[in-house]
């Protein structure tokens, strides 16, 4: 998966952060930084900060859901 985060909408809200902090970390209080390709083991995590976000600031390119980014999951939530 890759995600991209539109920094420019990123208020610094840290959702991203407390849901995957192996993904997302804050430097000082609005700069965010992030994996652009974080590990599959991740997925679950990221998926869940996108939704997260206040300000639907992550971006998600997920090919295994074959589904949009942020939209709900009908399999069952992990
Ligand atoms: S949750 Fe959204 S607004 Fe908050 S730090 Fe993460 S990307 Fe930025």
């Amino acid at each position: 998966m890759k995600i991209v985060v539109d920094l420019n909408r990123c208020q610094g809200y840290a959702q991203c952060v407390f849901l995957a902090p192996r993904v997302f970390e804050l430097h000082g209080e609005e700069s965010l930084m992030y994996i652009p390709q974080p590990p599959g083991a991740e997925r679950e995590r990221v998926l869940r900060a996108a939704v997260a976000c206040p300000v639907q600031a992550i971006l998600v390119e997920d090919p295994e859901a074959g589904r949009a980014p942020g939209e709900e999951d009908r399999s069952g939530v992990r």
